[in-house]
């Protein structure tokens, strides 16, 4: 489907509610580009890890800051999966952010100013001409708060957890509903307390319960819903 103006999409909401399914299969189909910006966090969580940032459970702030010039993130197309992954300092990391390592400390690294500020400039540069869908927790809030259309993804916890149990399955990651759930209310508990940016529902998002809705039914949602915005923003 191509639409005259291409403008730019923000997709928000809590962990595993369907974001970044739906933000992919709409920016598919609009030949726009589709930017997952949790896995930008995760990809600085997994550097951390590795460089030993993260003791006892506990990011060391001043040694992040120090190594963050060192960190390097971009995004590759992948013609045979049809989506970006994720490169760290050339490397690519698409599968091992993933891993529950990463998101047991993700929310606590996106928890720290530079980190964000670094993360939320690159998010504007890469969307800068819009033609984006980009999917996150503070993408209508804080990286594209003129954004044409934003929306809002919820689930019902059961259904979230399923979901990221399954998604885990299939990266050969077994793992028990009890430890998804742990997680996914952890993470939560962080992402809208926290005093950076914490996710909100800003006024004019429209929100879409992905509950009881096909995949395809919530494309088809999201396409009425970006024909609607393109119209008036057009006007
Ligand atoms: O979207 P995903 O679940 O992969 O995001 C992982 C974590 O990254 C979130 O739980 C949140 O802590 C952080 N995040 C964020 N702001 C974004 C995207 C993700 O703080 N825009």
């Amino acid at each position: 489907m191509l639409l005259e103006k291409r403008i730019t999409i923000a997709v928000d909401g809590y962990s595993s509610c369907g974001k970044s399914t739906l933000a992919k299969a709409l920016a598919n189909s609009l030949g726009y580009v589709f930017i997952d910006s949790g896995a930008m966090y995760r990809g600085v969580t997994l550097y951390c890890i590795r460089q030993q940032l993260i003791q006892n459970s506990k990011p060391q702030v001043d040694l992040i800051e120090k190594e963050l010039d060192k960190i390097h993130l971009s995004f590759k197309f992948n013609e045979a999966t049809a989506s970006s992954e994720l490169f760290l300092n050339d490397e690519n990391v698409e599968k091992l952010i993933r891993l529950p390592d990463v998101a047991a400390n993700v929310s606590k690294i996106a928890t720290i100013k530079t980190v964000r500020d670094k993360l939320v400039e690159a998010q504007r540069l890469i969307g800068r001409n819009g033609g984006i869908v980009m999917d996150g927790r503070d993408i209508g809030s804080v990286v594209f708060p003129a954004a044409e259309l934003k929306l809002f993804i919820t689930a019902v916890p059961e259904i979230r957890a399923q979901r990221r149990k399954k998604e885990l399955e299939e990266i050969g990651v077994i793992i028990t509903l009890d430890e998804v759930i742990a997680n996914l209310m952890e993470r939560d508990l962080i992402d809208s307390t926290r005093k950076e940016s914490p996710l909100i529902q800003v006024e004019d998002a429209i929100v879409i319960d992905t509950s009881e809705l096909t995949r395809e039914e919530q494309l088809q949602k999201a396409i009425q819903l970006v024909k609607a915005s393109t119209c008036k923003s057009s006007e």
